[in-house]
């Protein structure tokens, strides 16, 4: 089993000629709307590729909230830690995206805020579970770092992928035994720049087991204890749309984990994972199933 502690929000997005100034309006197109958050993201993706998914996750008491959960019963994710709570809305991300493709987005995280140390307490049970355990950053640090600590406790390999980046404190190192940034992450949650060898292995001296800094189209590198240090090549695909790609890499990876797996193969099938959902446009509609990840695998 893989446990997620997870943020969910729906993204609204739609088409502008050019971002509206203070008070102006503007006639916009090609309005899309559809579930995101990175915990959620990578949940699906691990479910897909055949993990038993626990979610730790907090929604609103309102439609969007149902469709989560019905989104996630139809992935046949386990939503027994799942709260709807009824003083914040399910979290939402205004997206709009200007004729040159530069997008601007205002994030409501509502109910993401909502999850907090007594929630994740009460989730004991899917800790206990799990083989692995799998943590972003779109829910509070605090929230994060109890979660990574419980998992750790409970005896899960902790996977944390900082995402968005924000400086890790030094008390919560001893909870991460995986992480995954990108190369920008890397740089930020450590506060340092350097390349992306150096950022590797800065963040390897703070975890436990592993630092995986993916390289977008350049693939990923894996940096273990023993002190190896391995390029896992990108799968080359015709690309579509970026989107997602990082919660692939993040989802694939926790579910090979738990399979037994070491790093460097589980970073071969988040590589696979990754390169698959740049082949369709937005995120939960790419996240491959198992299916299509063998077929890479295997050339
Ligand atoms: P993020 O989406 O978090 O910025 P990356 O862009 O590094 O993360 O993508 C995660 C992984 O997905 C990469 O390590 C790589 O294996 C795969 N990937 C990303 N972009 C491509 C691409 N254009 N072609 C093939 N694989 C890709």
């Amino acid at each position: 089993t893989v446990c997620v502690v997870a943020s969910y929000a729906v993204g609204l997005s739609m088409a502008v000629d050019r971002f509206p100034r203070p008070g102006e309006t503007r006639i916009g197109h090609g309005f899309v709307q559809g579930p995101g958050g990175k915990g959620s993201n990578q949940a699906i993706q691990a479910a897909r590729l055949g993990a038993r998914v626990e979610l730790v996750a907090c929604v609103g008491d309102d439609a969007y909230g149902r469709e989560a959960l019905d989104l996630w019963c139809r992935e046949g994710i386990s939503t027994e830690h799942v709260v709807q709570v009824g003083d914040h809305p399910t979290g939402v991300g205004f997206i709009l995206v200007d004729e040159s493709g530069q997008n601007s987005i205002a994030i409501d995280p509502g109910a993401n805020d909502a999850l907090g140390p007594r929630m994740i307490d009460a989730a004991q049970g899917a800790f206990d579970r799990s083989a692995v355990c799998l943590v972003q950053l779109e829910i509070s640090l605090e929230s994060a770092a109890h979660a990574l600590r419980k998992a750790k406790e409970a005896g899960c390999i902790t996977v944390l992928n900082p995402a968005p980046a924000r400086r890790i404190p030094d008390e919560v190192w001893g909870y991460v035994d995986v992480i995954t940034p990108n190369e920008g992450e890397a740089a930020v949650v450590l506060g340092e720049e350097g390349n992306e060898e150096n950022l590797g292995k800065l963040l390897l001296e703070r975890v436990n087991l592993a630092a995986v800094v993916t390289l977008g189209e350049k693939g990923a590198l894996v940096l273990e204890k023993s002190g190896a240090v391995q390029r896992v090549p990108a799968f080359p695909v015709p690309t579509r749309d970026t989107t997602g790609a990082g919660d692939a890499f993040s989802g694939a990876l926790g579910l090979r984990l738990a399979q037994g797996s070491d790093v460097v193969e589980a970073a071969r099938w988040g590589a696979a994972a990754g390169a698959l959902t740049c082949t369709v446009p937005g995120v939960v509609p790419a996240l491959p199933d198992r299916k299509a990840l063998l077929r890479l695998l295997s050339g």
